[in-house]
């Protein structure tokens, strides 16, 4: 049984190599974001709520996302495991993952804060097929929305780094390399 969450700041390469990883342990990947924008484009009364927070730059409320997790994770696909990206989110969120599915593995990919800056600037993500390209991006104005979305993620996910440091379930992963070796790395970590 393998129920693996990814952790990182933005622009880490958290979804990229999830979902690689998912393909080859053959268990489900489950992105948050994803299942969001899947919801806001369907327009489903859970999308629409979503999309108030995040047209707001905010995280979706707890009781939503905790509800919207369990249900995937409560279904026959994942009884082998899954991979969770972009949950938890929060301290809140972690120990409510902990009632309904304990996570065996935490991976944190790790990156300096000006490498995430250097990478989200030129970033964009196809709405089709989910895949996330790079542009040459002009280097002024979103930095400083970027900034404010790295903080956030030091205030609110990174206490979850210590939260799984102590149930001795995380591992640490340099994401500056390559995706290549970022992910030899992991598999020597799971397998
Ligand atoms: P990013 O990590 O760059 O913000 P994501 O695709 O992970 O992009 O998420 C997009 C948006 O969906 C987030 O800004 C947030 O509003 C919402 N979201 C994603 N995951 C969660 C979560 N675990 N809890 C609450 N809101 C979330």
């Amino acid at each position: 049984m393998m129920r693996v969450i990814f952790l990182g700041p933005q622009g880490a390469g958290k979804g990229t190599i999830s979902s690689r990883v998912s393909a080859k342990l053959k268990i489900p990947h489950i992105s948050t974001g994803d299942l969001f924008r899947d919801a806001i484009a369907a327009q489903t009364p859970l999308g629409k709520e979503a999309k108030k927070s995040i047209d707001q730059g905010k995280l979706v409320p707890d009781l939503i996302t905790n509800a919207l997790i369990r249900e995937h994770v409560e279904k026959k696909r994942c009884k082998k495991g899954f991979i969770l990206d972009g949950y938890p989110r929060n301290i809140s969120q972690a120990k409510s993952l902990d009632s309904f599915a304990l996570p065996t593995q935490v991976i944190l990919l790790d990156i300096p804060e000006q490498v995430s800056i250097e990478r989200l600037a030129g970033r964009l993500q196809c709405k089709i097929c989910k895949r996330v390209f790079n542009i040459n991006a002009r280097e002024d104005d979103k930095p400083q929305v970027i900034k404010q979305r790295l903080a956030a993620y030091r205030a609110e996910t990174e206490p979850i780094v210590d939260y799984y440091k102590k149930q001795k379930k995380l591992h640490r992963i340099d994401a500056t390399p390559t995706v290549e070796i970022i992910l030899k790395k992991i598999f020597r970590v799971l397998c």
